[in-house]
């Protein structure tokens, strides 16, 4: 489904919280497409990594609730890697994901997990889901 984008004014303590906890610079971002071209992820996400970056420039934190991308990265570091213009994208992904943790709004929630699914989920699977989707 094509994502609906809310406007909003733009939010600048939002915007300087991202670069803070990335230390990456967003505005850096010359909208080539190469990051969105090449994530092994992308038919995953409701909107490309190339779009997050201009959403960010614009600073729509709304965004955040309705975007899935930073919760599917995979943190692979194909973007970085062939980002022309330098940015850590996986570290802003990171980023995003912690603003919203760290409002206590987890992605999943361990207590609701069934018996059956503990017992067949690896058990670093696990873990490595309670670390990206829990605060
Ligand atoms: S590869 Fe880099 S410059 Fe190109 S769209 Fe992605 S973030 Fe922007
Ligand atoms: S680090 Fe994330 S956004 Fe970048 S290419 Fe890999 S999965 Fe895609």
């Amino acid at each position: 489904m094509p994502l609906k984008i809310s406007y909003r004014t733009i939010n600048k303590e939002f915007q300087d919280k991202v670069k803070e906890i990335s230390g990456q610079s967003f505005y850096k971002c010359f909208q080539c497409g190469t990051c969105a071209g090449s994530c092994p992820m992308s038919e995953q996400m409701n909107t490309t990594p190339r779009k997050l970056m201009a959403l960010l420039q614009l600073g729509r934190e709304v965004m955040l609730d309705e975007v899935n991308t930073p919760w599917v990265c995979a943190s692979c570091y194909t973007c970085e890697v062939r980002c022309p213009r330098g940015i850590d994208i996986p570290r802003i992904m990171e980023a995003l994901r912690l603003i919203t943790l760290r409002q206590n709004r987890n992605q999943i929630e361990p207590s609701n997990l069934q018996p059956e699914e503990i017992i067949d989920l690896p058990q670093i699977a696990m873990v490595s889901g309670f670390r990206k989707f829990t605060g």
